[in-house]
């Protein structure tokens, strides 16, 4: 799997997630990006953003090919309630794999928490998550039990917010 930004080889990181368990993201040491499978961007913290930003390195850049490092479809920028206008996502159309660029993963996590935390302190329904989450496959629920200081309890309207 190559880059699709500068075109090097993803290496394969799991990480250990504050939340549930551990996911396989694909990670750009040349230039910092990440690509997480459909879903998988929900089930990390701004913890976990942090220390995978932390890991890049710098080499030599190419010219990327914008291709879905998965499954090859061009991708495309992902506008959405969930994404602040200043934050840049890429996703793919076919696979729902997202790209986020160095710093646009913080950004976009930074954004994620303080939304949250507003939903939180002001009781507003988890089903309104929905403009939280990147829509995907994974269900968060494990995600957002941890958000909420209570594991294992089942919220009554997590309806379809993944
Ligand atoms: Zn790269
Ligand atoms: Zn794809």
């Amino acid at each position: 799997m190559n880059c699709p930004k500068c075109g090097n080889v993803l290496i394969s990181k799991t990480v250990k997630t504050a939340a549930s368990g551990s996911i396989e993201v694909d990670l750009c040491e040349t230039c910092g990006g990440v690509y997480f499978d459909r879903g998988e961007v929900n089930r990390i913290t701004k913890q976990d953003a942090d220390r995978l930003s932390n890991t890049h390195t710098h080499g030599t850049m190419h010219d990327g090919t914008n291709h879905c490092p998965k499954c090859g479809a061009s991708l495309e920028r992902y506008w959405g309630e969930s994404v602040p206008s200043d934050v840049y996502v890429l996703r793919c159309p076919d696979c729902s794999g997202t790209w986020f660029s160095h710093d646009e993963l913080q950004k976009f996590k930074d954004a994620q928490s303080a939304k949250i935390n507003y939903f939180r302190t002001w009781k507003i329904p988890l089903s309104s998550l929905s403009s939280v989450l990147i829509p995907g496959a994974f269900c968060c629920v494990d995600w957002l039990n941890a958000y909420r200081g209570r594991p294992g309890t089942q919220p009554t309207t997590n309806g379809n917010i993944c």
